[in-house]
Protein backbone atom coordinates (compact mmCIF):
# COMPACT_ATOMS: atom_id res chain seq x y z
CA UNK A 1 0.00 0.00 0.00
CA UNK A 2 1.68 3.53 -1.19
CA UNK A 3 -0.41 5.40 0.66
CA UNK A 4 1.77 5.33 3.85
CA UNK A 5 5.40 3.84 3.45
CA UNK A 6 5.24 1.17 7.42
CA UNK A 7 8.91 1.26 6.54
CA UNK A 8 9.50 4.58 8.34
CA UNK A 9 8.23 2.91 12.29
CA UNK A 10 10.96 2.30 13.79
CA UNK A 11 12.22 0.43 17.06
CA UNK A 12 13.98 3.41 19.45
CA UNK A 13 15.74 2.20 22.66
CA UNK A 14 14.79 4.93 25.58
CA UNK A 15 17.19 7.12 27.52
CA UNK A 16 19.06 4.96 30.22
CA UNK A 17 19.20 7.71 32.55
CA UNK A 18 14.94 8.49 32.02
CA UNK A 19 14.51 4.37 33.00
CA UNK A 20 17.46 3.66 35.62
CA UNK A 21 18.51 0.98 33.61
CA UNK A 22 16.37 -1.63 35.92
CA UNK A 23 15.22 -3.65 32.98
CA UNK A 24 17.33 -5.29 30.07
CA UNK A 25 15.88 -3.12 27.16
CA UNK A 26 13.01 -0.75 27.15
CA UNK A 27 12.54 0.26 23.58
CA UNK A 28 9.53 2.04 21.58
CA UNK A 29 7.62 1.24 18.66
CA UNK A 30 7.71 4.81 16.72
CA UNK A 31 4.07 3.87 14.80
CA UNK A 32 4.14 7.83 15.52
CA UNK A 33 6.54 8.47 12.60
CA UNK A 34 4.23 6.99 9.83
CA UNK A 35 2.36 10.34 9.08
CA UNK A 36 1.35 13.38 11.17
CA UNK A 37 -2.15 12.25 10.61
CA UNK A 38 -2.56 8.51 9.72
CA UNK A 39 -0.89 8.01 12.62
CA UNK A 40 0.21 5.10 14.53
CA UNK A 41 -1.92 2.06 15.28
CA UNK A 42 -5.22 4.15 13.45
CA UNK A 43 -3.76 3.40 10.19
CA UNK A 44 -3.72 -0.54 10.44
CA UNK A 45 -7.28 0.18 12.14
CA UNK A 46 -8.24 1.67 9.24
CA UNK A 47 -6.24 -0.19 5.91
CA UNK A 48 -7.88 -3.32 5.79
CA UNK A 49 -11.82 -1.06 6.40
CA UNK A 50 -11.17 0.87 3.65
CA UNK A 51 -9.95 -2.29 1.25
CA UNK A 52 -12.36 -3.80 2.31
CA UNK A 53 -14.76 -0.94 1.05
CA UNK A 54 -13.36 0.27 -1.86
CA UNK A 55 -13.22 -3.98 -3.14
CA UNK A 56 -17.08 -3.89 -2.48
CA UNK A 57 -17.84 -1.04 -4.41
CA UNK A 58 -19.05 1.11 -1.54
CA UNK A 59 -19.56 4.45 -2.45
CA UNK A 60 -18.62 6.04 1.21
CA UNK A 61 -17.65 5.53 4.12
CA UNK A 62 -19.60 6.40 7.56
CA UNK A 63 -18.33 6.45 11.09
CA UNK A 64 -18.75 8.16 13.96
CA UNK A 65 -16.04 10.64 16.87
CA UNK A 66 -15.81 13.56 18.94
CA UNK A 67 -14.29 16.74 17.85
CA UNK A 68 -10.67 15.64 18.79
CA UNK A 69 -10.63 12.01 17.66
CA UNK A 70 -7.67 10.94 16.36
CA UNK A 71 -9.74 7.84 14.41
CA UNK A 72 -11.86 10.78 12.51
CA UNK A 73 -8.44 12.56 11.51
CA UNK A 74 -7.11 9.78 10.06
CA UNK A 75 -10.43 8.10 8.49
CA UNK A 76 -10.88 11.74 6.61
CA UNK A 77 -7.07 11.23 5.52
CA UNK A 78 -7.50 7.15 4.87
CA UNK A 79 -10.82 7.75 2.95
CA UNK A 80 -9.08 10.43 0.56
CA UNK A 81 -5.85 8.41 -0.12
CA UNK A 82 -8.24 5.60 -1.09
CA UNK A 83 -10.92 7.92 -2.84
CA UNK A 84 -14.10 7.17 -1.35
CA UNK A 85 -16.03 9.51 -0.06
CA UNK A 86 -15.90 9.74 3.95
CA UNK A 87 -19.01 11.04 6.05
CA UNK A 88 -17.96 11.68 10.04
CA UNK A 89 -20.71 11.55 13.05
CA UNK A 90 -19.43 13.99 15.00
CA UNK A 91 -20.80 14.24 19.00
CA UNK A 92 -21.77 17.83 19.93
CA UNK A 93 -22.25 20.94 18.32
CA UNK A 94 -19.09 23.08 17.30
CA UNK A 95 -19.78 26.84 16.84
CA UNK A 96 -16.10 26.69 16.14
CA UNK A 97 -14.75 23.62 14.51
CA UNK A 98 -11.76 22.16 16.26
CA UNK A 99 -8.05 21.74 14.62
CA UNK A 100 -9.79 18.14 14.43
CA UNK A 101 -12.77 18.61 12.53
CA UNK A 102 -11.30 21.42 10.63
CA UNK A 103 -8.54 18.99 9.47
CA UNK A 104 -11.11 16.44 8.76
CA UNK A 105 -13.27 18.52 6.56
CA UNK A 106 -9.61 19.78 4.94
CA UNK A 107 -9.15 16.66 3.89
CA UNK A 108 -12.88 16.57 2.24
CA UNK A 109 -14.86 14.33 5.07
CA UNK A 110 -18.65 15.62 5.61
CA UNK A 111 -19.31 15.99 8.51
CA UNK A 112 -22.97 15.12 10.02
CA UNK A 113 -23.31 16.92 13.93
CA UNK A 114 -25.54 15.10 16.78
CA UNK A 115 -26.15 15.92 20.12
CA UNK A 116 -24.56 13.85 22.65
CA UNK A 117 -28.21 12.24 23.87
CA UNK A 118 -28.56 11.03 19.86
CA UNK A 119 -25.17 9.79 19.82
CA UNK A 120 -25.45 7.68 23.23
CA UNK A 121 -27.70 5.54 20.55
CA UNK A 122 -24.31 4.75 18.52
CA UNK A 123 -24.46 0.87 19.16
CA UNK A 124 -28.14 0.44 18.24
CA UNK A 125 -28.69 -1.02 14.51
CA UNK A 126 -29.19 1.38 12.17
CA UNK A 127 -28.74 4.09 14.24
CA UNK A 128 -25.75 5.41 11.65
CA UNK A 129 -27.68 4.62 9.03
CA UNK A 130 -30.41 6.56 10.17
CA UNK A 131 -28.80 9.52 9.93
CA UNK A 132 -27.05 9.25 6.79
CA UNK A 133 -29.79 7.46 5.12
CA UNK A 134 -29.45 10.13 2.22
CA UNK A 135 -26.28 8.49 1.31
CA UNK A 136 -26.80 5.44 -0.66
CA UNK A 137 -24.53 2.32 -0.04
CA UNK A 138 -22.67 3.41 2.62
CA UNK A 139 -20.01 1.18 4.85
CA UNK A 140 -20.55 2.12 8.44
CA UNK A 141 -16.77 1.93 10.42
CA UNK A 142 -17.45 1.29 14.01
CA UNK A 143 -15.80 4.24 16.30
CA UNK A 144 -11.98 4.28 17.01
CA UNK A 145 -12.28 0.89 13.90
CA UNK A 146 -13.52 -1.52 16.20
CA UNK A 147 -14.53 -4.20 14.17
CA UNK A 148 -12.85 -7.19 12.24
CA UNK A 149 -11.20 -5.39 9.92
CA UNK A 150 -9.73 -3.15 12.72
CA UNK A 151 -8.82 -6.00 15.21
CA UNK A 152 -6.87 -8.17 11.90
CA UNK A 153 -5.18 -4.60 11.03
CA UNK A 154 -4.38 -3.88 14.07
CA UNK A 155 -2.56 -7.75 13.87
CA UNK A 156 -0.42 -6.63 11.29
CA UNK A 157 1.39 -4.10 14.05
CA UNK A 158 3.09 -7.57 14.70
CA UNK A 159 5.25 -7.46 11.88
CA UNK A 160 7.68 -4.90 13.80
CA UNK A 161 7.93 -6.99 17.44
CA UNK A 162 10.14 -9.70 17.65
CA UNK A 163 10.09 -12.49 20.20
CA UNK A 164 12.76 -11.33 22.51
CA UNK A 165 10.73 -8.39 23.64
CA UNK A 166 8.88 -10.31 27.52
CA UNK A 167 6.51 -7.44 27.69
CA UNK A 168 4.25 -5.29 25.34
CA UNK A 169 2.75 -2.08 26.65
CA UNK A 170 -0.09 -1.03 24.67
CA UNK A 171 -2.63 1.96 25.07
CA UNK A 172 -5.78 1.10 25.03
CA UNK A 173 -9.15 3.02 24.10
CA UNK A 174 -11.42 0.63 22.63
CA UNK A 175 -8.85 -2.31 22.88
CA UNK A 176 -9.42 -2.69 19.50
CA UNK A 177 -5.21 -2.82 19.00
CA UNK A 178 -4.56 -4.59 22.26
CA UNK A 179 -7.17 -7.73 20.36
CA UNK A 180 -5.39 -7.41 17.12
CA UNK A 181 -2.00 -7.85 18.78
CA UNK A 182 -2.97 -10.75 21.28
CA UNK A 183 -4.50 -12.73 18.69
CA UNK A 184 -1.01 -12.19 16.55
CA UNK A 185 2.16 -11.88 18.89
CA UNK A 186 3.94 -15.09 20.34
CA UNK A 187 1.31 -15.86 23.68
CA UNK A 188 4.45 -15.86 26.15
CA UNK A 189 4.75 -12.16 25.33
CA UNK A 190 3.03 -10.61 28.45
CA UNK A 191 0.77 -7.68 27.49
CA UNK A 192 -0.09 -4.58 29.58
CA UNK A 193 -2.62 -2.51 28.39
CA UNK A 194 -2.58 0.95 29.97
CA UNK A 195 -6.54 2.32 29.38
CA UNK A 196 -6.27 6.38 29.88
CA UNK A 197 -10.13 6.29 31.43
CA UNK A 198 -11.97 5.18 34.42
CA UNK A 199 -13.40 2.02 32.32
CA UNK A 200 -10.98 -0.92 32.67
CA UNK A 201 -13.31 -3.40 34.13
CA UNK A 202 -15.79 -3.23 31.26
CA UNK A 203 -12.81 -3.35 28.37
CA UNK A 204 -12.30 -6.47 30.15
CA UNK A 205 -14.86 -7.97 29.49
CA UNK A 206 -14.74 -6.95 25.71
CA UNK A 207 -11.72 -8.38 24.97
CA UNK A 208 -11.64 -11.66 26.36
CA UNK A 209 -15.01 -11.77 23.91
CA UNK A 210 -13.09 -10.76 20.97
CA UNK A 211 -9.46 -12.44 21.54
CA UNK A 212 -9.38 -15.70 20.11
CA UNK A 213 -10.09 -18.35 23.01
CA UNK A 214 -6.63 -20.38 22.37
CA UNK A 215 -4.96 -16.81 22.59
CA UNK A 216 -6.59 -15.34 26.00
CA UNK A 217 -3.95 -15.70 28.13
CA UNK A 218 -0.82 -13.25 29.89
CA UNK A 219 -2.53 -9.92 29.23
CA UNK A 220 -3.97 -7.33 31.55
CA UNK A 221 -5.37 -3.92 32.09
CA UNK A 222 -4.94 -1.09 34.58
CA UNK A 223 -6.38 2.32 34.55
CA UNK A 224 -4.35 3.00 37.55
CA UNK A 225 -3.32 6.18 35.79
CA UNK A 226 -6.04 7.68 33.91
CA UNK A 227 -5.47 11.20 35.65
CA UNK A 228 -9.13 11.79 35.90
CA UNK A 229 -10.82 10.14 32.96
CA UNK A 230 -10.59 10.13 29.52
CA UNK A 231 -8.91 13.50 27.74
CA UNK A 232 -8.21 14.74 31.35
CA UNK A 233 -4.82 15.94 32.29
CA UNK A 234 -3.06 18.37 35.29
CA UNK A 235 0.00 20.08 35.28
CA UNK A 236 2.11 16.70 36.59
CA UNK A 237 1.10 14.91 33.09
CA UNK A 238 2.35 17.85 31.69
CA UNK A 239 5.50 18.16 33.66
CA UNK A 240 6.03 14.30 32.34
CA UNK A 241 5.36 14.66 29.19
CA UNK A 242 8.24 17.60 28.62
CA UNK A 243 10.76 15.63 30.62
CA UNK A 244 10.32 12.61 28.60
CA UNK A 245 10.70 14.61 25.45
CA UNK A 246 13.49 16.02 26.42
CA UNK A 247 15.06 12.57 27.63
CA UNK A 248 14.34 10.91 24.85
CA UNK A 249 13.17 13.45 21.91
CA UNK A 250 10.28 11.85 21.52
CA UNK A 251 7.03 13.32 21.46
CA UNK A 252 3.82 11.93 23.60
CA UNK A 253 -0.08 12.55 23.05
CA UNK A 254 -1.85 14.03 26.02
CA UNK A 255 -4.30 11.42 25.64
CA UNK A 256 -3.14 8.30 25.60
CA UNK A 257 0.55 7.44 25.44
CA UNK A 258 1.43 9.91 28.23
CA UNK A 259 -0.71 7.98 30.64
CA UNK A 260 1.09 4.72 29.37
CA UNK A 261 4.35 5.91 29.77
CA UNK A 262 3.71 7.64 32.85
CA UNK A 263 2.67 4.39 34.02
CA UNK A 264 5.36 2.32 32.81
CA UNK A 265 7.96 4.26 35.00
CA UNK A 266 5.86 4.14 38.22
CA UNK A 267 6.13 0.11 37.70
CA UNK A 268 9.56 0.81 37.04
CA UNK A 269 9.97 2.60 40.52
CA UNK A 270 7.75 -0.23 42.02
CA UNK A 271 10.10 -2.65 40.61
CA UNK A 272 7.82 -4.43 38.82
CA UNK A 273 10.10 -5.98 36.32
CA UNK A 274 13.16 -8.14 36.89
CA UNK A 275 16.43 -7.05 35.35
CA UNK A 276 16.32 -9.77 32.57
CA UNK A 277 13.19 -8.45 31.31
CA UNK A 278 13.11 -6.70 27.71
CA UNK A 279 10.03 -4.37 27.24
CA UNK A 280 8.78 -2.67 24.15
CA UNK A 281 6.35 0.29 23.95
CA UNK A 282 4.14 0.70 21.28
CA UNK A 283 3.83 4.80 20.27
CA UNK A 284 0.16 4.60 18.85
CA UNK A 285 0.22 8.33 17.53
CA UNK A 286 -2.42 10.50 18.26
CA UNK A 287 0.06 13.85 18.20
CA UNK A 288 -2.80 15.88 15.99
CA UNK A 289 -4.79 16.04 19.66
CA UNK A 290 -1.64 17.68 21.30
CA UNK A 291 -2.93 20.97 19.15
CA UNK A 292 -5.48 21.79 22.33
CA UNK A 293 -2.15 22.27 24.62
CA UNK A 294 0.36 22.87 22.12
CA UNK A 295 1.87 26.05 23.76
CA UNK A 296 2.42 24.21 27.11
CA UNK A 297 4.32 21.40 25.63
CA UNK A 298 7.98 22.36 24.68
CA UNK A 299 7.85 20.01 21.25
C1 LIG B 1 -7.09 5.43 19.35
C2 LIG B 1 -5.82 5.38 20.07
C3 LIG B 1 -5.53 4.34 20.98
C4 LIG B 1 -6.52 3.28 21.35
O1 LIG B 1 -6.59 2.25 20.43
P1 LIG B 1 -7.72 1.12 20.54
O2 LIG B 1 -7.43 0.21 19.44
O3 LIG B 1 -9.05 1.81 20.35
O4 LIG B 1 -7.65 0.50 21.88
C5 LIG B 1 -4.27 4.34 21.58
N1 LIG B 1 -3.38 5.32 21.32
C6 LIG B 1 -3.64 6.34 20.50
C7 LIG B 1 -2.61 7.40 20.30
C8 LIG B 1 -4.87 6.40 19.84
O5 LIG B 1 -5.11 7.45 19.02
Amino acid sequence: MGIIDERLAVIQPLNKFWHGNKVAALDMLRLDLLHPVVSGNKWFKLRLNMQHAVDKGYKAIVTPGGGWSNHLAATAFAAKAFGIRAIGVVRGKYNVLTPTLEACKANGMELVFVSQEDYNNKHEPGWARSLVAHFDEVFMIPEGGANEWGRKGAGLISRFINDTYTHIAVAVGTGTTMIGLRDKLNTHQQMLGFVPMKQGAYLEGYIRNHVQSERDRNWQLTDEWHFGGFGKWDKELLDFMNDFYVANQIPLDIVYTSKMMYGIREMLHRNSFSSHERILCIHSGGLQGNASVRELLCY
